[in-house]
């Protein structure tokens, strides 16, 4: 069974603007797919329906066999969102942020779990360190230890190299290759087809609202 699952799902914002238009896609455990398109094809209005954050029109998304409306509780326990924006408190250490981050899914703290997460991205070595005080990159990799505080299936990345340098780009593509080794599931989104190349099993090419294919990325890329 697909660990994510999202059949017919429409969504037409009140503006009138079709963002989603009968969008089926199916995603296996332990694959990286990237969603591939253009700016305003509706990556992140899928992305913030299957995390459960945006209500949608019409159609179902399942997360671990969660519906992510009728379950939302369950389902979003299951998923960790990597959200465009980087939104960090700047006084806070890196420890504490990700600590902070795993109580508000109400788990206890577990510093030994923390410690994993923290070495998982190489950032034990400024636990102790302020946020203010981190480059760009480290920011990007503290933005994962969030999201992965709580131990979750799926991992969902928006847009997570727009407008960095080649070199951080990089960086973040091996991040997302470790923890794929690790058995982490993840969604991202993307408009640099050489980022799908780079990472993904699968790419799906959305555009105006619509799925156009969904491929495995070696057929994919040779077709191009
Ligand atoms: P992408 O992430 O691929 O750039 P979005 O999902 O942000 O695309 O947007 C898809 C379409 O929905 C665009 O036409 C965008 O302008 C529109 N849109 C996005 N958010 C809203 C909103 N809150 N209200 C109205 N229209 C929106
Ligand atoms: P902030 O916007 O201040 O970073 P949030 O309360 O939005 O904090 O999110 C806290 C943490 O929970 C973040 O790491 C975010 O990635 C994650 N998160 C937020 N919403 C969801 C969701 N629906 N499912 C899974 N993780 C989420």
């Amino acid at each position: 069974d697909p660990i994510i699952s999202v059949a017919q799902l429409n969504k037409t914002y009140d503006s009138g603007t079709i963002a989603l238009d009968s969008v089926d896609l199916d995603i296996k455990a332990g694959e990286i797919l990237a969603l591939l398109g253009p700016n305003g094809a509706g990556k992140t209005t899928l992305i913030s329906m299957i995390c459960g954050l945006l209500s949608h029109t019409s159609g179902h998304v399942k997360v671990g066999g969660y519906d992510v409306v009728a379950d939302y509780r369950k389902a979003r326990t299951l998923i960790g969102l990597v959200p465009q924006e980087v939104m960090l408190e700047p006084f806070e250490t890196v420890d504490s942020t990700v600590r902070f981050s795993r109580g508000l899914f109400g788990y206890p703290p577990d510093a030994g779990f923390v410690e994993t997460v923290l070495r998982q991205l190489s950032l034990w070595d400024k636990r102790d360190t302020q946020i203010k005080e981190l480059s760009g990159g480290m920011k990007r990799r503290v933005l994962i230890a969030k999201a992965l505080s709580h131990h979750p299936k799926v991992l969902f990345l928006d847009e997570p190299t727009a407008g960095v340098d080649v070199e951080l780009r990089k960086d973040m593509w091996n991040v997302v290759a470790d923890l794929k080794a690790q058995g982490v599931t993840i969604l991202l989104t993307t408009h640099y087809i050489e980022e799908a190349e780079a990472i993904a099993d699968r790419v799906a090419v959305i555009a105006k609202g619509q799925i156009l294919l969904v491929e495995d990325k070696d057929a994919l890329m040779k077709r191009m």
